[in-house]
């Protein structure tokens, strides 16, 4: 597909309301993204036609399914660069994912006194996790600190990294404030002492090419919400080597090879992650997501994106009251502000009021909030079917509100 932003939009329903008497603008896409036609149809065809259990069915539409449900697994595969398909696990979602590595390689892999490393950036899902390791081992959580601009102080990261690291756990693009972090030199650094190194891709897969095997992480996690894809998925990457080593998460079918009452042996990977009836029909759906941001590519939807944000940028920067949070100079479509005088939530509120949906509080970064000093932010996140027109009706709200103060 070329890119025609008129074709692209008129392949997401929900973009074409009004909220309030206004035509909708839809800039809370970090939270989630909305969703392209084909994934509707995938999943009302998979009721229609499908439906069944998978991988133990020994019928014609139990074949279907499972064939649909793997043939999944490959894209995603192909989709961030894995080697195979047995290192892509289906979860809930990130934070599902998170906890997977946290409650398996983090019980079996850290210890008294051992570290891991976060940033102060991370979302409260790649914070919490952790400490309970943490609790639960007697290790200790480590926090890398960031500058004004949101970037992290590599000599600190530096200084923190040590022989004790076990784990890295680091978000790629920060949600609250867009910056993408320097994950491949992170990675090198990490695995240098030793350290095994987790990425939390939430933000970073709708906007940047991912190849997991040039990047040369251990873990990835991601939502396929924020991919135009269905809510309640989500995927764990990890290294075949490391996630063999790792017992299961949860207990149950599929997971198992054989079970007595004396001893159980578990599956292979990745079916020795995934106990019980997959979210079959969000899996198979999520197919049609990939394949609606394959056939744009990345390239083109980040150009698309960063033209947006240095739009809004532009526009936004000449508003008295506006105070930007997060200006590093990489960064994914994220526009986190205040405006000076008010409360975000009072601004959110304002815009909604325009039919502009954005997002406003800590985000789920409370620690981060807590670095800058402020309660919350009102967030605008861009996606793939918004406008450069949309974003001036943006700036032009904003403005307004903005009087009201300054
Ligand atoms: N990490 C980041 C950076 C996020 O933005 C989010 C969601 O906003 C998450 C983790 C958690 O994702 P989910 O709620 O889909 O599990």
């Amino acid at each position: 597909m070329s890119f025609n932003i008129d074709q692209i939009r008129g392949l997401f329903p929900v973009l074409h309301q009004e909220v309030h008497g206004k035509p909708l603008i839809y800039f809370d896409n970090a939270a989630t993204t909305q969703k392209p036609k084909a994934v509707l149809k995938a999943l009302q065809e998979y009721y229609e036609k499908d439906n069944s259990n998978i991988h133990r069915g020994a019928h014609a539409l139990a074949d279907r399914a499972t064939r649909h449900y793997e043939e999944t697994r490959e894209a995603v595969r192909d989709f961030i660069g894995a080697r195979e398909a047995a290192e892509i696990i289906f979860t809930k979602g990130t934070t599902e994912s998170i906890n997977l590595v946290a409650k398996t390689f983090g019980r079996n892999f850290i210890g008294k006194g051992d570290e891991i490393l976060i940033s102060t950036m991370e979302h409260h899902s790649n914070i919490v996790p952790w400490q309970m390791v943490c609790e639960e081992k007697g290790a200790i959580l480590k926090v890398i600190p960031i500058t004004e601009s949101g970037e992290i102080i590599w000599e600190e990261f530096e200084i923190l990294l040590s022989s004790k690291t076990r784990l890295v756990s680091i978000v790629h693009a920060s949600n609250a404030l867009g910056t993408i972090n320097p994950v491949k030199k992170i990675i090198d650094a990490a695995h240098a002492v030793g350290a095994k190194v987790l990425l939390d891709g939430a933000q970073s897969t709708s906007h940047l090419d991912i190849d997991v095997l040039d990047l040369n992480c251990d873990f990835l996690a991601f939502s396929t919400h924020k991919l135009y894809g269905p809510t309640g998925l989500g995927v764990l990457y990890g290294k075949r080597e490391v996630l063999e080593e790792m017992p299961p998460f949860l207990g149950g079918g599929e997971m198992i090879k054989e079970v007595t009452f004396e001893k159980t042996t578990y599956n292979e990977i990745p079916f020795k992650f995934e106990a019980g009836t997959p979210n079959i029909a969000d899996v198979i759906a999520f197919k049609a997501a990939l394949d609606f941001v394959q056939s744009l590519t990345k390239p083109k939807i980040r150009a698309h994106e960063d033209a947006l944000l240095d739009h809004a940028n532009e526009l936004m920067s000449g508003i008295k009251g506006f105070i930007p949070v997060g200006t590093a100079s990489e960064k994914v479509s994220v526009l986190s502000f205040n405006i000076n005088g008010m409360h975000p939530f009072d601004v959110g509120q304002m815009l909604d009021a325009k039919g502009i949906a954005v997002r406003t509080g800590h985000h789920c970064t409370q620690p981060l909030m807590k670095r800058f000093g402020i309660e919350g932010t009102v967030r605008a996140s861009f996606a793939v079917y918004n406008t450069k027109s949309e974003i001036e009706k943006l700036a032009e709200g904003v403005a307004q509100i903005a009087r009201l103060k300054n």
